[in-house]
């Protein structure tokens, strides 16, 4: 299996200790004794010099001196723009012990933890200067209740190998909609995952407990009854979580037999039109059908400049049968489809294996510059502002991408309190770094454009880092002052990094 981060290959310790496929009342008295000794070890927050650190956590721990120190740091960014800061300290974590020893050595020595996974955040949040850096790329062990219907998975198993492992046992689950992003930093912010609209809204609305390890050394389980302020939040709040996630337990769903996909394609110049009639069918097909609309480039077409600018419509169903996924996406395959439609496929079926068939080519490791929103408009009129914008989209990889969450039940008491009725982000994708000013320009403007219809911000796609409104804005005006408070109150020295002001 190939392993997501660092470029040291994972050990295997500790696995079974607290997380994996022990038996109800084991893993019971185990967390039990495990909480009990990390509850021992904060109260004697005493020195634990570097010297200490890596006596007790190995080869894992890097300091700005090591050799290694540079490699690690850049390939701990997924994409290729790797900022220019600098962790005092990586520690690779491989078990809930070693996060607690860390916060000890960082507590001991003044220092902040940034708190780093499967490193795909588009802005890098994890890599911050003079701080620990928290790597959590070795917990990736995953097991299966079929009893229950639920799984616990650590926080840096990749979507595709989850989805692999527990379609093994009949279940399916939204997972990231690229292979290689991991449920931890996924589930933290929200989750838009494969037919996340009929498999809860959000994929975090799935998780039932999660194990975490907080500021004050403490393995602790919260879920709706016991520390429910953890609960609460890890079900939204991003990087603003306050303390570190070691595991999560997750409600399944039952593998569908069929998913069938319809995709129409039309020249850019249509895609107000295409978008209009779209949001109409929307509602005439029911809410577990996963609609998109992707404004692109065809590859194919390159001259004049721009002239290969595209407007995909893609429609996917999981379903019980091939009737019933046939049925829902008929609206699509009607007389009235806007003219000029240049390619159309439809009724594709899509074997669950080939989910992330496309991932090199959808999500290439080259430059990434993301924005995101959240609308109530009529998606026609913030499409129709888009079109001569994506005429000039400086990189023929970029695209925006729309999808509708028409049906979005009213969102359960969690951090994730901002919804729309559609989706729009705006992803650019480039080589060179020759290139970086004229595409991040590219999205600055979309953003602008867009900003008359924009109701909100995703917290895991939106650029928090650079324009800080993003983040107070992926919540609710309440939940975003209940979420400063919990961080104030479960991590009062702001031991760990966040952007919460
Ligand atoms: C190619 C690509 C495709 C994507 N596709 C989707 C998609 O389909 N749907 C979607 O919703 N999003 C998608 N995203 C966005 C993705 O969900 C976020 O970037 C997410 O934060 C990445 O998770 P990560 O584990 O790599 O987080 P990291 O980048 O490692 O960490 C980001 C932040 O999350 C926090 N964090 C992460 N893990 C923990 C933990 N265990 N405990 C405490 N804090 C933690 C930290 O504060 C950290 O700074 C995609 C991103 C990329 C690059």
């Amino acid at each position: 299996m190939k392993k997501q981060g660092t470029d040291v290959s994972p050990g295997r310790i500790s696995r079974r200790q607290f997380f994996d496929g022990l038996t109800t009342a084991i893993r019971g008295l185990f967390a039990f004794s495990l909480t009990y000794s990390s509850r021992l070890l904060a109260r004697s927050v005493e020195q634990l010099p570097l010297g200490k650190l890596k006596t007790l956590i190995g080869h894992r721990v890097i300091s700005r001196t090591d050799s290694n120190y540079e490699v690690i740091r850049q390939s701990s960014v997924w994409q290729m723009i790797k900022p220019d800061r600098f962790p005092a300290l990586i520690v690779q974590a491989q078990s809930a012990n070693d996060i607690i020893e860390t916060i000890r050595y960082a507590r001991a020595s003044g220092k902040k933890i940034s708190v780093r996974c499967g490193g795909h955040s588009y802005y890098s949040s994890f890599l911050q200067d003079d701080m620990v850096m928290l790597d959590l790329s070795y917990l990736q062990d995953i097991s299966v209740d079929k009893e229950t219907g639920t799984a616990r998975v650590q926080p840096a198993a990749r979507s595709v190998d989850f989805l692999k492992n527990i379609a093994e046992h009949g279940f399916s689950f939204p997972a990231a909609h690229c292979g290689n992003v991991p449920l931890g930093g996924f589930l933290l912010g929200g989750g838009l995952g494969w037919n996340g609209e009929a498999w809860g809204g959000m994929a975090c609305f799935n998780i039932r407990e999660v194990e975490v390890v907080t500021a004050a050394g403490e393995l602790i389980t919260a879920d709706e009854n016991r520390n429910a302020d953890f609960y609460w939040a890890a079900r939204g709040a991003g990087p603003d979580f306050f303390a570190v996630v070691t595991g999560f337990t997750l409600d399944l769903y039952k593998n569908p037999a069929v998913i069938l996909t319809t995709t129409l394609v039309w020249e850019v110049g249509e895609a107000k039109t295409v978008a209009g009639w779209l949001d109409k069918k929307v509602r005439q097909m029911p809410d577990y059908v996963e609609t998109l609309l992707i404004l692109a480039d065809n590859p194919e077409q390159q001259q004049p400049p721009g002239a290969g600018r595209i407007c995909i419509v893609q429609a996917s169903v999981f379903a019980d049968t091939e009737e019933i996924a046939r049925t829902a996406l008929t609206p699509l395959a009607g007389d009235d489809i806007p003219g000029g439609c240049i390619d159309k496929s439809e009724f594709v079926p899509t074997p669950i294996a080939d989910l992330y068939e496309w991932d090199d080519t959808a999500y290439p490791r080259l430059r990434w510059d993301v924005d995101a929103l959240w609308s109530d408009d009529e998606p026609g009129e913030l499409v129709g502002k888009l079109v001569e914008h994506v005429r000039a989209m400086p990189s023929g990889k970029s695209s925006i991408l729309l999808l509708w969450k028409p049906y979005t039940r009213k969102l359960p008491d969690a951090a994730f309190s901002m919804i729309g009725s559609v989706y729009l982000a705006c992803y650019a994708i480039w080589t060179s770094p020759d290139d970086d000013s004229r595409n991040n320009h590219w999205v600055r403007k979309t953003m602008q454009l867009l900003e008359p219809h924009t109701k909100g911000h995703y917290i895991n796609e939106s650029n928090y880092v650079d324009i800080p409104s993003r983040r107070v804005n992926s919540f609710s005006h309440v939940n975003h002052s209940k979420l400063k408070h919990l961080a104030l109150k479960h991590d009062p020295d702001n031991l760990f990094h966040s952007y919460i002001e």
